[in-house]
């Protein structure tokens, strides 16, 4: 947990994607007015984990692909709290990935970025779960977000954003952002987040990205025609960007009283057990 309010400078390589993931983030958190003291960010493993260290935010590093159950307990016990999640396309959609479905499938109100470089930057640039954006004949298929979260039909908000589209990736995080702020449920923004160092894909992302914001006729409040366009562009070999899918069944939006008694139960057992040692 991070204890001061004093952000640290960024770890990563100058020119990394994430550069542009975080100031789309401050950009949006500016913009919706939310002072930095209702907002936590949470963080995974990974070099988009340390993303919660350079903001003036509460903090919170979590296990290695466990963000998301972290992020949840903390939505749920505090509806104010402005929470967004952060991590790699190692830590959600590698270790993370049975979470991911899962948070999908609960629709809590929180947003998740998830930086996707294709690669494990920082372990020096193994495959990761979506190597395959990067090399077609890869022997094993990469995993889609997007894909992943149409599927689940309580779903209610997927983005894709690329570091090299600024303007529009600080409006899918603000779209986000407002949508689990207004308690709608859970913002899920994917970003093609290069690693210059060991995949740099600046080059082919730019020319692959197909934007489905400005695509004639495109309805991002219609799940199966949603599907139905990302398979499209897919097949023709290029990688959906911008709002895909927004609407869905209601949010969850739990009574946090229950869980706020439980956790109070939980401390005192604590203390008890923890007295138990000491003596
Ligand atoms: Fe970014 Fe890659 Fe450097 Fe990590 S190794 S900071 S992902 S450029
Ligand atoms: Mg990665």
């Amino acid at each position: 947990m991070t204890a001061t309010y004093t952000p640290r400078p960024p770890i990563w390589c100058a020119g990394c994607g994430h550069f542009g993931v975080q100031s789309a983030l401050i950009t949006a958190l500016r913009e919706a007015g939310v002072p930095q003291h209702q907002v936590l960010i949470l963080a995974g493993i990974g070099c988009s984990g340390t993303i919660q260290n350079n903001l003036g935010t509460y903090g919170y590093h979590a296990l290695h692909g466990r963000v998301l159950p972290a992020a949840t307990g903390a939505a749920l016990a505090d509806p104010a709290l402005t929470v967004v999640a952060a991590g790699g396309d190692g830590d959600g959609y590698a270790i993370g990935a049975g979470h991911l479905v899962h948070t999908f499938r609960r629709n809590p109100a929180f947003t998740y970025l998830l930086m996707n470089n294709a690669t494990y930057g920082l372990t020096k640039g193994q495959d990761s779960p979506t190597a395959a954006l990067i090399h077609p004949e890869h022997r094993e298929g990469a995993l889609d977000g997007i894909l992943l979260g149409l599927g689940i039909t309580a779903s209610t908000f997927l983005a894709r954003g690329y570091s090299g589209h600024p303007e529009q990736l600080v409006r899918l995080v603000a779209a986000a952002l407002e949508h689990a702020r207004s308690g709608k449920g859970f913002g899920f923004v994917e970003v093609l987040s290069p690693c210059v160092t060991y995949q740099d894909t600046y080059p082919l992302w730019n020319s692959a990205v197909y934007d489905l914001d400005t695509a004639a006729g495109y309805d991002p409040t219609d799940r199966s025609g949603a599907f139905a366009a990302c398979l499209r562009v897919m097949g023709e070999g290029r990688i959906p960007i911008g709002l895909v899918y927004r609407g869905g069944p209601a949010a969850f939006v739990p009574d946090p009283a229950p869980a706020r008694a439980t956790l109070s139960g939980l401390r005192s057992q604590y203390e008890s057990i923890m007295a138990g040692y000491r003596a």
